[in-house]
């Protein structure tokens, strides 16, 4: 299965060899993760973040309406109570979705930059 690094860096491919069509771009949770994602690889100063990459996931969130994607609710697969997604955490890997309460024990990293490792598949979530 591919890793969503990989995944990201061939829609952006693609996108880019496609003459940057619009219907090309990632929507939605998708695009939203994804920013996320670049966004902490960058400040790591992860090299797999090329401007092609960043231009790729800039006009994807400029398509989207992020409020109303973190304003919609989910169930907290360890507690299952209902939050808005602003206040979970999903697994950019395996979709797997904890509130904010569920996912402290898997926070790593500082408060200026925390992340959380998925207790399911092991993949980083946002
Ligand atoms: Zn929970
Ligand atoms: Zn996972």
């Amino acid at each position: 299965m591919e890793c969503f690094a990989e995944k990201v860096q061939k829609a952006a491919f693609d996108w880019q060899q496609s003459g940057r069509k619009t219907e090309l771009l990632w929507t939605g949770m998708t695009a939203a993760l994804a920013d996320l994602w670049a966004y902490h690889h960058e400040q790591q100063g992860d090299p797999a973040i090329t401007k092609e990459l960043a231009a790729f996931i800039t006009a994807s969130m400029e398509r989207i309406d992020i409020d109303a994607v973190w304003g919609q609710r989910r169930n907290c697969a360890g507690c299952g109570e209902r939050y808005k997604l602003e206040n979970m955490s999903t697994c950019i890997e395996c979709s797997k979705t904890l509130c904010w309460r569920c996912s402290l024990p898997y926070a790593s990293g500082n408060s200026r930059l925390i992340s959380y490792t998925c207790p399911n598949c092991g993949g980083e979530m946002y």
